[in-house]
């Protein structure tokens, strides 16, 4: 691959290249010819007047702006995500937190009310259109059913005239009073985990009596159908089940409506760690099998690191001060480091509740505001940078350790959807040239709006 600033040529079949200009927003096919004499052309050296033409057509020729951001001073969040309970009614075999392991704590609502209280204050003095409150976290939300619908309630009371935007994940296992409410109060969406085909599902995502958990997901799917109600799925595939992806894919989407469907293999975290490792070649044949099927349907599948139209250094709002509160009261940037026992805690929590409010620990901040894919050294010099944005910090400080980022298994998975992506951007504005004016970062590691 050949990079000159962030023009990068990439090579495909035939001799053929694929050159992706990210912050131009632009990506066409391109000879090998061609590919040899746009370094020159754009370092300013000259080249064939075809070539100088055609790259300033393209807009290659001006001065890209940058995608970079970061954040400064005292934390001011607009929106909270409360980690409600490490409590769950399932029992995913590759839950990556273990939920039910260990003995379940649960959020008061004085912890909640702080946070609320304190976004809402934030969105005030800014002036803000709207603040969020957001559920996650290291068990299922739902369980701790009475603090869910309470801090709610509490959020929309004191917010008066300011609008209150609440959106959930949740395995989808809820009664129909519980699915009433959600459609009624989560205005922001709902992001469910569901496998596809039942028997993949049911496989892996069994209650807590061992029975599957498929009829009653489903059942949730299609009231939130019927409601016209915005809901996302995300499908996590193990490895011994990439083979039943593009029929998961297909399930899906002749019986529900997602809004968003999102694909991922299984990490090999909590309940999975030293499981078979689902970030394989194979997996990437699936997905695109399955995105072949997904597009019958018009939808394009999302997978988290290959956002091309999102420009950004931000992978998720671990480094934009993302404020989420465990159940006793600390703060996090990260949906995986959920309670202060987590082994990487201390990387995530930055932040403490006392009566007198918030205590933030500045050096902690700064460290996360720090980790922009615009510091990885590994990732200079990779096409999808912009785009991925370094992945999820939590998985590379997992697969890492706390060295340097050395990459892992899914920057290939990255590179080659990525790819894709681009190449049927371009097939689609008539086989020559892509061009893109959309930006902005767009995390979609979890779901709903929680980063
Ligand atoms: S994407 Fe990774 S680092 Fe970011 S919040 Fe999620 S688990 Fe944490
Ligand atoms: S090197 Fe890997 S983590 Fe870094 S931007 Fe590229 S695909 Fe993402």
């Amino acid at each position: 691959m050949n990079k000159t600033g962030d023009v990068f040529a990439i090579p495909l079949e035939d001799e053929a290249y694929l050159v992706y200009a990210p912050l131009h927003g632009t990506a066409f096919a391109a000879s090998k010819g061609m590919a040899a004499q746009l370094p020159g052309v754009l370092a300013g050296g000259g080249g064939d007047e075809s070539v100088v033409a055609f790259a300033r057509e393209a807009g290659l020729l001006g001065e890209p702006p940058s995608p970079v951001t970061r954040r400064e001073g005292e934390p001011s969040p607009t929106e909270v995500t409360l980690f409600l309970t490490t409590a769950c009614n399932l029992r995913c075999t590759y839950c990556y937190a273990s939920a039910g392991d260990a003995p379940a704590t649960y959020m008061t609502m004085e912890v909640a009310k702080q946070g609320i209280d304190f976004v809402i204050d934030n969105a005030r003095r800014q002036g803000a259109p709207f603040a969020g409150v957001n559920y996650h976290g290291g068990g299922e939300p739902s369980v701790h059913w009475n603090l869910m619908t309470e801090s709610l309630a509490y959020a929309r009371e004191q917010a008066g005239d300011l609008e209150v935007i609440a959106a959930s994940a949740g395995n989808g296992v809820f009664s129909d009073r519980q699915i009433d409410w959600m459609i009624g109060n989560l205005n922001g969406g709902m992001s469910l985990s569901f496998d596809g085909l039942p028997e993949a599902h049911d496989k892996h995502r069994p209650t807590v009596r061992g029975t599957g958990s498929s009829s009653r997901v489903m059942h949730t799917m299609r009231r939130f159908t019927e409601a016209g109600y915005p809901y996302a799925v995300r499908l996590t595939v193990t490895a011994e089940q990439i083979p039943l992806l593009p029929d998961s894919i297909e399930f899906v989407l002749s019986n529900f409506t997602p809004k968003r469907v999102q694909v991922e293999p299984a990490y090999q975290l909590g309940r999975h760690e030293g499981e078979p490792d689902a970030e394989t070649e194979d997996f990437i044949a699936a997905y695109r099998e399955a995105q072949a099927r997904a597009a019958r349907f018009g939808h394009e599948l999302v997978y988290s690191a290959a956002r091309v139209g999102t420009l950004t250094n931000h992978f998720c709002g671990v480094t934009q001060d993302n404020f989420c509160l465990s159940p006793s009261g600390g703060v996090s940037a990260c949906f995986e480091a959920f309670s202060e026992d987590n082994e990487f805690a201390d990387v995530f929590f930055y932040g403490s509740s006392g009566p007198d409010g918030y205590t933030f620990d500045m050096d902690a901040l700064e460290r996360l505001r720090g980790l922009g894919v615009e510091q990885r050294s590994f990732c200079d010099g990779c096409f999808a940078k912009w785009n991925c944005a370094g992945d999820c910090y939590h998985k590379s400080l997992a697969a890492n350790g706390r060295g340097e980022f050395a990459g892992s298994q899914r920057c290939h998975i990255t590179r080659e959807l990525v790819k894709d992506q681009l190449l049927t951007r371009i097939a689609g504005s008539g086989g020559l040239i892509w061009r893109d004016r959309r930006s902005g970062d767009d995390c979609s590691v979890h779901g709903g709006r929680g980063e």
